[in-house]
């Protein structure tokens, strides 16, 4: 671990095709850092570093200044000291073998992934195409536009799912108590996975609304804003949170150590892209793919969402064979996005 290590940083900026509409406002492109790291040995290993402020933890300015006080050709120790801060620089040393917890091992042959829908009427077009691509999980976007329009919207994109298919809503914490009780109402006995993120994490009870709600309901609800970082979500676990925690990968600082504890409780976990490049989104999938928990679809079905990019950004499908995320690599990304 004294050896130095070579790191190249490659900030991106990738423009959504059409910005997306979220109850945090609009959001118009992907910032991130790739970065390369050679270890003495000339291993390889890449990474991506890209968070998001609304959900907390360091903002990648932080990221980018602790990066750069590294200089290129930091010893591995520490790089180490570096990852236990950083979100996505642990798996990158990794891939490496600076660190000595190896990359994940699979546990089963595919996933099947969620489509994600844009908000508002949009999502009915969105959802036709999917269910025709082959999708039977979608995600949509809620808590953006009045609550009427909403619900009728809801009625509309359920009667095109096929029997056995399955609609998931996220509302990103846009909703009050009563807003959450008439969708919570509306949701029930229908064909709805899971209501994601009812309540925004840092308003005043959120904790004990959230767990009311779970336990008052018959619809699942999940947690993703709540669990943005990772001693919230040692803090739900200890609470004993009988809902989904919706697991971004690429955001956690030491993904081994949050599966672990996840995997120990006995966790229901959903992954999901933190609409990242091939890069981390390769990586996400591969926890997905060695969760020893019940397979959820992944929250991967969002490639189609940049403009160009070719390399960059991964294909929009229904299912992913392990064999096809063996086969996707690292550094075509990265040379993408030169
Ligand atoms: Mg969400």
């Amino acid at each position: 671990m004294d050896a130095p290590v070579e790191v190249v940083l490659r900030p991106y900026r990738l423009p959504f095709r059409t910005p997306l509409r979220t109850a945090h406002g609009p959001w118009t492109e992907r910032e991130g850092i790739l970065l390369r790291i050679v270890a003495a040995d000339g291993r390889v290993g890449y990474g991506e570093i890209a968070p998001i402020e609304a959900f907390g933890g360091r903002s990648l300015a932080e990221c980018t200044a602790a990066l750069s006080r590294l200089g290129p050709t930091p010893k591995g120790a520490e790089l180490m000291a570096c990852a236990d801060t950083l979100p996505g620089l642990r798996t990158a040393l990794s891939e490496a073998g600076v660190d000595p917890v190896a990359p994940p091992a699979r546990l089963r042959d595919h996933v099947a992934v969620a489509a994600l829908l844009p908000a508002g009427r949009a999502a009915l077009g969105v959802l036709r195409e999917r269910l025709d691509l082959g999708f039977r999980v979608a995600k949509w976007k809620v808590g953006v536009d009045p609550i009427a329009d909403e619900l009728a919207l809801l009625d509309d994109l359920l009667a095109l799912l096929p029997g056995g298919a399955r609609l998931r809503l996220d509302a990103n914490g846009a909703w009050d108590r009563r807003q959450a009780e008439r969708w919570l109402d509306a949701a029930a006995e229908r064909p709805i996975e899971y209501v994601e993120q009812p309540i925004e994490p840092r308003s005043r009870g959120a904790e004990d609304l959230l767990l009311g709600l779970a336990a008052d309901y018959p619809v699942t609800l999940a947690l993703d804003e709540s669990i943005a970082e990772e001693n919230d979500l040692d803090a739900w676990l200890g609470r004993g949170w009988p809902g989904v925690f919706v697991v971004k990968p690429t955001l956690l600082v030491n993904p081994p150590r949050a599966m672990a504890r996840l995997a120990k409780a006995g966790a229901s976990v959903v992954f999901s892209s933190a609409l990242e490049t091939a890069i981390g989104f390769r990586q996400g999938l591969h926890w997905a793919f060695a969760w020893p928990g019940e397979a959820r679809a992944v929250g991967f079905g969002v490639g189609s969402l940049f403009a160009g990019s070719a390399g960059a950004v991964p294909p929009l499908v229904p299912f992913w064979r392990w064999a096809d995320v063996e086969r996707m690599n690292p550094e075509e990304a990265w040379n993408a996005l030169r």
